[in-house]
């Protein structure tokens, strides 16, 4: 074929395509180096209750990249996906969070990529993690998002009741998003169930999104779980979500995700104010 369409434009395709393809492979080394090097970045938002006091803060990474500025976490997770670097991610953003956090007064949450799910490998590390850190285990909160979290294996069920025991909470991260059903998450051995956020955008104007905001937390409740409401941006949401009888609250309404040395001043100011 390549004949047919002259040679001019295959090669600009090969090209193209290799060209990709080695920005590709060079993002991926230089994730890996990233790692190696703590090149990586932590951001914190806090988690307030009923009375916008903090009791939690969770880890969200960026990369400041060389060349292509601050990348966000889609860009990071992409190319660590790509580059099979899923899991050591998971473990730096868990180790860097716990000690970034080892004296705040609160919980602190990281999240677990979806390979968590499939793997028991990656579960016995974050064991490891934990117990180097010198971190109580009842103040880690392992965030698994809902999609993730239908792919459980038995194995890496046994691990999450491993940790469980130690004092290890687990979360159910972007609820709504996926496909579970209540008879799959009533098996779940998770603490806590995050509402997506486009759920709370919704509250004031769509009558779809304030029930299945009223019917997460009450199905939170009766089956003896908490709820943490996400992307909350405008005070009438908080008022809402409160009334709903959401347990806590996380959005802009409150802070946005700030490095370290912020979060410690946000500690500092608890109760925060709604802005
Ligand atoms: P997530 O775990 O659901 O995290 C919440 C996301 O919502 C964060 O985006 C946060 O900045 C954003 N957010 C918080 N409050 C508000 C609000 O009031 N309004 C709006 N519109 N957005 C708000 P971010 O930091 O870009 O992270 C996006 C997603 O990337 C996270 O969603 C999580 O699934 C993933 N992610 C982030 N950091 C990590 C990580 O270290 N490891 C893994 N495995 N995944 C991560
Ligand atoms: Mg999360
Ligand atoms: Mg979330
Ligand atoms: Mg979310």
């Amino acid at each position: 074929h390549a004949k047919h369409l002259g040679s001019g434009r295959v090669v600009v395709a090969d090209t193209a395509r290799s060209t990709t393809l080695a920005r590709q492979v060079q993002r991926e080394t230089q994730l890996a180096e990233a790692l190696r090097t703590d090149g990586l970045r932590l951001h914190y938002q806090p988690i307030v209750d009923s009375a916008r006091h903090i009791i939690a803060a969770e880890a969200l990474v960026r990369w400041p990249h060389p060349e292509q500025g601050m990348l966000s976490p889609g860009v990071v997770l992409s190319t660590a996906a790509e580059g099979n670097l899923l899991d050591e991610l998971d473990l730096w953003v868990l180790r860097t969070a716990l000690r970034a956090a080892a004296d705040w007064p609160v919980i602190i949450e990281t999240n677990l990529s979806s390979n968590i799910a499939t793997e028991s490998g990656p579960l016995d590390a974050v064991g490891t993690v934990i117990t180097e850190s010198g971190v109580d285990a009842r103040r880690v909160v392992l965030e698994i998002t809902e999609t993730a979290l239908a792919e459980l294996s038995e194995p890496v069920l046994a691990r999450m009741g491993a940790l469980i025991e130690r004092g290890v909470t687990f979360a159910v991260d972007d609820f709504g998003t996926g496909y579970s059903t209540l008879a799959r998450l009533k098996h779940l051995p998770a603490e806590y169930i995050k509402l997506d956020r486009q759920f709370v955008a919704g509250l004031a104007a769509e009558e779809g999104d304030r029930a299945i905001a009223r019917s997460t937390i009450d199905m939170a409740h009766s089956t003896g779980r908490r709820c943490i409401a996400e992307g909350v941006e405008t005070t009438a949401q908080y008022e809402q979500l409160v009334d709903l009888g959401a347990d806590a609250f996380q959005g802009w309404l409150f802070s946005r995700p700030v490095p370290a040395e912020d979060f410690a001043e946000l500690l500092g100011r608890d109760p925060l104010p709604t802005t």
